[in-house]
């Protein structure tokens, strides 16, 4: 008989510090614990799943401080070494400790569920019956284009990054969908990872896909599953079950021992970097699989990211175009640009628009109102005194929310009543100012009496489900105008819509941040690609005040492509981004001297050759929730010079043991 004797099990666990903890396991010979499974361990007086990364017969760790762990569980197959390297790769890059990168992507039922429970889930999976045909079913024509892209991109073998840039409407999805259909016949096991930056996008695509793949088991991995389906979703990915895993950002993490194809659709959005905690671009993160795995992988979009276009212009990716819409006779709307110091808005809307949803009414066709920002008015202010309703806790406004008779903050969720006179001089009169979507909603219902009347945004769509049903009614035709925030902008294919107003885009021309231009224009390319995909005749109305400025320029004529090379052109001369590689090191306090305090500590803390440290300086919106805000940027043209410095910058300041908050962000896109 094989007698225990004790091995040392080194634990990733989730905390902030940066370490792999040592445990002590009676070790069964004939089942040694593996690296790559979990384990429970009691840690700061609680029961916690760590991530085994180590199995050992020594330690330097003296006998009395070690603990033994709790459980091993075994019934569950390790974590390949391919997914430990994935998240070592991302805790090095993003400076954060490995638990923190691998453990909060698990299911959460795996690392709260007792053994019994646990087993129970496993059960249930292992009965699931596992379609295993991979035919597809309907599968159109493709024209030229998408054929030529659809056999590069299924038919190619080791790392191949491809830009898939294709106008809005010209069926990127078709092209993702007979890619896959070539991967899952070639590859017996193979599976293959689809990413949407969005939440709302999948059910969409969900539906795409398990039409035209009866015969495969689909997993989704996005926030609003509940724990059990995430927990099921997670394992059938894990064991190799489900052939197509679709997802938000978080799904970059997702267990896939079989990954022989990568898709990220929409690959430009913003949605793909996570804002907070580990701050990882789950793009960034996709490119660096496909190349640990030597695998393809394609980015779509139509308004591509600067630095997957700049990539593609220095040969790095591949870039493959659809150049013109897939449906019969669809063509791109006209984009016109109304000059509202001509055509003076009333209630937000110029007589043009007005006409030209008009006609849509007539016609019986939809038209869609895209305005970016909710609420009813950014703010409310007193005529008499200059009173305006700021957040007594952020360096912001209340926005009013009328429906609901609240004055709202975005930033805190501070909330109160509306106030029924000046709180300063007691003046009865006090104003919105600006509008947001429900005010443009309730105009648009004075206006159109007849008309139906929808509108989309965070606030309409907080109850679960309910923004799907808001969709869906779009798509069933039961909604004339559509009024909506980036949330309907978006890669939805709305079949009967073909008129596009954008209502107030200008502020974003001014704004101090490099990237706003990038990022307005591919957001006026995109809500304009919603209009016409059915091959009806249709119109997008810009209502601004620079109706000369460049970017509104290469909106109407679609011209990407010139748009892309100027501002890159721009970018290289001004060394920014993607020609510089940055970090931004942000700190926060009750005071902002503290955390300025903090930031010129930590500037003066380490040489830096070919590293350039900027001054501390508050953050735009300096306060929020009462803590102020500043931040350090980092710079520098290399990227391992910079990757680095990092490395020892954080030790150093880990050091430090402040009793400032702070935290690093690679590659950060907002500054
Ligand atoms: P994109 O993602 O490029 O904006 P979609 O993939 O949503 O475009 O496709 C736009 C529309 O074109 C969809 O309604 C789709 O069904 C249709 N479509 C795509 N490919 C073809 C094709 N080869 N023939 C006919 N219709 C197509
Ligand atoms: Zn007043
Ligand atoms: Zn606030």
């Amino acid at each position: 008989m094989n007698n225990p004797r004790p091995c040392y099990l080194q634990i990733a666990i989730d905390t902030p510090l940066n370490a792999v903890f040592d445990y002590r396991w009676q070790c069964d010979p004939a089942e040694r614990p593996q690296v790559g499974q979990l384990a429970l361990v009691s840690f700061a007086r609680r029961e916690v799943v760590g991530l085994i990364v180590g199995v050992v017969d020594e330690t330097d760790v003296p006998m009395e401080k070690l603990k033994d762990a709790l459980a091993v569980r075994s019934q569950l197959a390790p974590l390949s070494a391919q997914w430990l390297a994935l998240a070592g790769f991302a805790a090095d890059y993003y400076q954060r400790p490995l638990g923190e990168v691998a453990l909060p992507g698990l299911p959460k039922n795996l690392r709260v569920l007792t053994t019994v429970a646990l087993d129970r889930a496993l059960k249930k999976l292992a009965k699931l019956e596992t379609p295993h045909d991979p035919t597809p079913s309907n599968m159109p024509v493709l024209n030229p284009q998408q054929q030529i892209a659809a056999d590069a991109i299924g038919g190619a073998q080791g790392f191949k990054p491809t830009l898939l840039y294709g106008v809005t409407g010209s069926g990127k999805t078709e092209v993702y969908l007979q890619a896959c259909a070539q991967v899952l016949e070639r590859e017996p096991d193979g599976q293959i990872l689809i990413l949407v930056p969005e939440i709302n996008l999948t059910p969409q695509l969900e539906g795409n896909i398990r039409a035209r793949f009866p015969g495969v088991m689909l997993a989704t991995l996005h926030s609003s599953l509940s724990e059990g389906e995430r927990m099921l979703h997670w394992l059938a990915a894990h064991q190799g079950k489900a052939r197509i895993v679709l997802g938000t950002r978080l799904a970059i993490l997702s267990s896939l021992p079989h990954l022989k194809l990568i898709v990220i659709d929409e690959e430009h959005d913003p949605s793909y970097k996570q804002q907070e905690g580990l701050r990882y671009s789950a793009r960034d993160l996709a490119v660096w699989r496909a190349w640990q795995l030597q695998i393809p992988i394609v980015l779509g979009s139509a308004t591509p990211s600067l630095e997957s276009w700049h990539h593609a212009q220095s040969g790095r990716y591949r870039k493959l175009e659809l150049r013109e819409r897939a449906v019969q006779n669809a063509v791109l709307p006209t984009v016109k640009l109304i000059d509202m110091e001509r055509d003076k808005p009333n209630d937000g809307l110029t007589s043009h628009l007005v006409a030209a949803i008009r006609q849509r009414l007539e016609r019986g066709e939809q038209s869609l109102l895209f305005l970016n920002r909710r609420g009813y008015a950014p703010v409310i202010c007193c005529e008499s005194c200059g009173w305006i309703s700021e957040c007594t806790r952020c360096t912001s406004f209340m926005v009013l929310h009328r429906p609901e008779h609240r004055l709202r903050c975005h930033h805190c969720s501070l909330e109160m009543r509306i106030p029924r006179h000046c709180p300063t001089c007691g003046n009865i009169d006090i104003q919105p100012l600006g509008r947001g979507t429900q005010r443009v909603e309730e105009g648009l219902q004075a206006l159109f009496p007849e008309a139906r009347i929808l509108r989309i945004d965070a606030d309409s769509t907080r109850k679960k489900g309910s923004a799907q049903e808001a969709f869906d009614t779009v798509h069933r035709g039961e909604v004339d105008i559509l009024v909506g925030t980036q949330m309907v902008a978006k890669g939805h294919d709305f079949k009967r819509l073909t008129l596009v107003g954008i209502m107030n885009p200008d502020t974003a021309l001014f704004s101090q941040d490099y990237r706003a231009s990038e990022r307005l224009f591919a957001q006026l390319m995109q809500v304009s690609g919603r209009a016409g995909r059915a091959g009806i005749p249709s119109e997008v109305l810009i209502q601004t005040r620079y109706p000369q400025h460049p970017l509104y320029g290469a909106v109407v004529h679609h011209d990407y492509d010139h748009f892309a090379s100027a501002l890159l052109e721009e970018r290289e001369q001004a060394a920014l981004p993607p020609y510089l590689f940055q970090a931004l090191l942000r700190a926060e306090a009750r005071e902002l001297a503290t955390a300025i305090e903090f930031l010129t500590m930590a500037r003066d803390c380490m040489q830096h050759p070919g590293i350039t440290i900027n001054d501390p300086i508050p953050m735009t919106m300096t306060r929020v929730h009462n803590v102020d805000r500043a931040q350090l940027l980092v710079e520098s043209p290399s990227r391992p010079a910079l990757q680095a410095f990092l490395k020892e910058w954080m030790l150093t300041l880990r050091e430090m043991k402040s009793r400032v908050k702070w935290s690093l962000e690679v590659d950060p896109l907002d500054i």
